[in-house]
């Protein structure tokens, strides 16, 4: 068997998954599962959320303000600290990791490969990442709800917008956009006054029923979209899954986590790419066959999927 780092055979084994036909000659189109986390962006400058929370997150407790309770308490404040995260993520580009998902979105039949993500960062919808073949899990940061999404009966409103990227959302979150996160421990010390309370009726607004727009992100608390999760389960267990690759994510959080195991006893193959994908603890869990590969993946992803993406523009 070759080494699990062999890129050669990794090429074999997408070529063999992406040329298979069926018993009776017609093509079989690969069932390829990406799960992906915030390595994936790192190579775009974006501080990763568990390898370096005070980068991210500016030494504030984010238990403090990306919680519905926060939200509730001061919208305004919520919305400072995520017009800030919007900011950060649009003053970064997308890398090759990015683009190579994408391309293979693109360059396998529709249906063929789902990608999860765990990441809010906007980055692959920024990479053309066709919508119908990836899942944001935690949602986005780019992306709007109505508060009245949750309420039931009359005060219900179903309106939510994807994709998003207008910066500053409105006048009141102006200083975010000019690169200043407000609600940062050091920017907080350092004033000499309190930070101007913004009133409801100055933040993001619903246009149809005038209540109060939120980030579309997942919180503390929060349970993950239900529908999305029952569609992801149903295209996993629909059929044999050939390849599962693993990017930028130690996959330790649920239910990211569980993919793993529901797409090796569907058959898959599991490739690792991550920084410490070689490291003795990457390499723990490998079954014979898998594939883990230790580095970047904005390097490692358009040379591993080079058989069936091509060459990737740079
Ligand atoms: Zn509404």
């Amino acid at each position: 068997m070759a080494p699990y780092n062999d890129v050669a055979a990794f090429h074999d084994f997408l070529r063999r998954i992406t040329t298979a036909t069926n018993s009776n000659g017609t093509p079989r189109a690969p069932r390829i599962l990406a799960l992906c986390g915030a390595g994936l962006s790192a190579a775009s400058g974006l501080a990763t959320f568990r390898g370096s929370t005070a980068a991210l997150w500016h030494t504030r407790d984010p238990m403090q303000l990306a919680t519905p309770e926060a939200f509730a308490a001061d919208p305004g404040l919520v919305w400072r600290f995520y017009a800030y995260r919007r900011h950060t993520a649009l003053a970064v580009q997308p890398n090759a990791g990015h683009y190579a998902l994408a391309a293979l979105a693109r360059n396998v039949p529709t249906g063929s490969f789902l990608c999860l993500t765990q990441n809010v960062d906007g980055l692959s919808p920024r990479a053309n990442h066709p919508p119908e073949s990836l899942r944001r899990l935690h949602g986005s940061l780019f992306d709007l709800r109505c508060v009245g999404f949750e309420r039931k009966g009359a005060a219900h409103c179903d309106y939510s917008l994807q994709d998003d990227f207008t910066e500053p959302l409105c006048p009141a979150l102006a200083t975010a956009a000019e690169g200043v996160d407000e609600t940062a421990t050091a920017t907080v010390a350092a004033r000499s006054e309190p930070l101007a309370h913004i009133p409801v009726s100055e933040l993001p607004q619903c246009p149809k029923c005038k209540s109060l727009l939120r980030p579309g992100v997942v919180w503390f608390g929060e349970r993950l979209d239900r529908q999305m999760l029952k569609d992801i389960d149903k295209w996993v267990a629909a059929d044999q899954v050939d390849l599962m690759l693993v990017i930028g994510t130690s996959a330790e959080v649920h239910p990211a986590a569980s993919y793993i195991g529901e797409a090796r006893e569907a058959g898959a193959v599991i490739a690792t790419i991550n920084l410490d994908a070689e490291s003795r603890e990457g390499l723990q869990n490998l079954d014979p066959g898998d594939f883990a590969f230790g580095g970047s993946a904005a390097d490692l992803l358009p040379v591993l999927l080079e058989p069936v993406i091509g060459k990737l523009e740079s």
